[in-house]
């Protein structure tokens, strides 16, 4: 499995001089599979440049949208597939009590939003909700599970072989407690998560500016770190930066990042800042942590 990251910015766009190098663009990952084939998680502003280099095939494409909040779906609509009348496009996402998922993107996708309707999309568009539900997609075995975020929003596991890519951009798996002193139980998407070859997981806050944002549904550094660790990621990409960050202030992080990895005994050359446009062969698990 590979990965190409097309966006890591969270919240809003943040295009600019001081972005240039972690990016501007919202939320989108790339997911190519044993067999070829291509999963997108997420549909925010990386989608557009990744939707300009997709090849033409012929098989459906998937896009697994963890929730819909605007960052993860604003890229929708200039996804150049889904202006081809020959395109396959299956819309996975999460349930709602609420309305189906096709009119919950529909509120995005229809006046006065946007130019046109889900219904005058040329291609063949469809929407699946994906809670709570395990389904293989090639040679792929996709989990789906809520996590702790602001309304209805999930987490995915793909599994390809003998490596596993586990995909949680918004999370704030504490709230209300201690990463510390929750048993492994109480830790939302804990299950999902655990033993991935590559954890991609929320990281918008540091530790001092977390307090001003309890119960927003994002992580620390501290308890993304705290995380990885717990379900045992051997290696942890950190996501979703605040639209505030610059790089200056990104790079400056990672030195206390790296330390701190090694400090909860890991191998500080497998954690990272998630960068637009960066790509990742993730390799199987070498050995139990600890092992
Ligand atoms: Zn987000
Ligand atoms: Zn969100």
């Amino acid at each position: 499995m590979r990965i190409k990251i097309w966006g890591a910015r969270g919240s809003v766009p943040a295009p600019g001089p001081e972005t240039m190098h972690y990016g501007g663009n919202t939320s989108c990952v790339e997911v190519t599979l044993s067999d070829g084939s291509t999963l997108i998680l997420d549909a925010g502003t990386g989608i557009r440049n990744l939707g300009l280099a997709l090849p033409r095939v012929e098989r459906p494409i998937h896009i697994l949208l963890t929730h819909l909040h605007l960052d993860h779906i604003q890229g929708l609509m200039f996804f150049a597939p889904l202006f081809r009348p020959e395109s396959e496009i299956i819309v996975w996402g999460p349930a709602s009590p609420e309305a189906s998922l096709r009119e919950r993107v529909g509120r995005y996708i229809s006046a006065p939003l946007a130019p046109v309707e889900v219904r005058e999309l040329p291609s063949h568009v469809s929407f699946k909700e994906a809670e709570p539900l395990e389904w293989d997609l090639g040679p792929a075995r996709i989990r789906a599970q809520s996590v702790n975020h602001r309304g209805p929003t999930l987490g995915y596991r793909i599994d390809d072989g003998d490596t596993t890519l586990c995909y949680i951009p918004d999370h704030e798996p504490g709230l209300g407690a201690p990463l510390s002193q929750l048993e492994d139980d109480w830790i939302s998407g804990f299950g999902l998560a655990r033993g991935a070859s590559t954890l991609i997981h929320d990281c918008q806050y540091t530790d001092a500016e977390y307090p001003n944002h309890l119960g927003w549904g994002h992580s620390p550094i501290a308890d993304a770190l705290e995380f990885g660790q717990r379900v045992e990621a051997e290696k942890l990409v950190l996501f979703h930066h605040d639209p505030l960050h610059s790089d200056d202030f990104l790079d400056g992080l990672c030195g206390d990042i790296h330390a701190r990895w090694q400090e909860l005994g890991r191998d500080p050359g497998q954690v990272e800042l998630a960068t637009e446009r960066r790509e990742l062969e993730i390799s199987p698990q070498a050995a139990p942590v600890g092992a």
